[in-house]
């Protein structure tokens, strides 16, 4: 390693936010396959990697929760570089934890655009293959995560269409502080092979047109999250309980879930009306969309 001086990476990990979410089959292998529009929110964690030695070190307010560094997904991307074995890494988790929000994978992500970026100022090492396929084997929803726009994922997560055209939407992200395990939710579902979205994604202009078109889509997993998990129920209830809310649905496998509002201004009251509300809940007022330009690697 010729690289000397005290350089500094920092990535942005924005939560990752399923709109819908169809499962449409199981393979042999026991993977799910998929059928879901992902956003991202400006809202998320953030990862530090400078060149040395230190330990893994996790700070804020989320991490009391999240693995140490052997079953941490952050230090397993980074030990797909072995080319880059001195590189400290230091997250900042404002994500809850099992959420249904990617936490771990946007964090993984993170990792990944921050050691190429870390690469890329090192000229005798810019001819490296990226190890993306790798991704896809540490986790379903990373490669997903990796450019943080808006986008189609099907199959088992590895097919990733972006939506260019896809508007930003206010809205509210609530957790009601109770953890899920995905492979929890996933053995819950009582249908395994349900209806894709329609072949083509309209073109949609305005947070109007986006909740039309996503009124008439799913998120299969909502109703196995409830059955573990009844606290969803009230978190929608009180969702939908705003005057502005447009729409109300969990992410993922839960237990995270958005409201759609018509402006930032609808999203910001609802948000402290919900905190007023349930103190005890994590609340976020956020913009979903696109991600990818906050989500590039700032080297200092
Ligand atoms: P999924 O991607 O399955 O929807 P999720 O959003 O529900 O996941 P995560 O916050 O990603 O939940 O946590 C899933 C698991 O990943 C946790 O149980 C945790 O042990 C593990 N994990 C590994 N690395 C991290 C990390 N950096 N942050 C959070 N969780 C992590």
């Amino acid at each position: 390693m010729t690289l000397r001086g005290p350089l500094q990476v920092r990535v942005f990990a924005p939560a990752k936010i399923n709109l819908t979410l169809h499962v449409t089959g199981q393979k042999p292998n026991g993977y799910h396959l998929l059928d879901t529009l992902v956003a991202f929110a400006d809202v998320g964690d953030t990862l530090d990697l400078s060149v040395g030695n230190a330990p893994f070190t996790v700070s804020g307010p989320e991490a009391a929760n999240v693995p140490d560094a052997k079953g941490n997904l952050v230090t397993q991307v980074a030990h797909l570089f072995p080319d880059l074995p001195h590189v400290s890494l230091s997250l900042h988790k404002t994500l809850p934890v099992a959420a249904g929000i990617g936490g771990g994978s946007a964090d993984a992500a993170a990792a990944f655009r921050g050691m190429l970026a870390l690469r890329s100022v090192m000229p005798e090492q810019q001819g490296e293959e990226q190890p993306y396929d790798e991704l896809l084997k540490l986790g379903a929803d990373i490669p997903m995560c990796v450019a943080s726009s808006v986008a189609r994922v099907q199959g088992i997560g590895d097919v990733v269409r972006a939506l260019p055209q896809f508007p930003a939407v206010h809205a509210v992200l609530v957790n009601p502080r109770v953890p899920l395990s995905t492979p929890d939710v996933f053995n819950a579902l009582k249908c395994r092979a349900n209806e894709a979205m329609p072949e083509e994604i309209p073109t949609l202009s305005d947070a109007g047109e986006v909740v039309d078109w996503l009124a008439g889509q799913r998120n299969d997993l909502e109703a196995p999250a409830l059955s573990l998990q009844p606290s969803i129920s009230d978190v929608l209830s009180v969702l939908r309980a705003q005057p502005a809310c447009l729409l109300a649905r969990m992410s993922g496998s839960g237990a995270t879930c958005f409201g759609v509002f018509g402006g930032e201004n609808a999203a910001r009251d609802a948000a402290r009306a919900v905190m007023a509300q349930r103190p005890d809940w994590w609340v976020q007022a956020t913009s979903l969309g696109d991600q990818a330009r906050r989500a590039m690697p700032q080297v200092r």
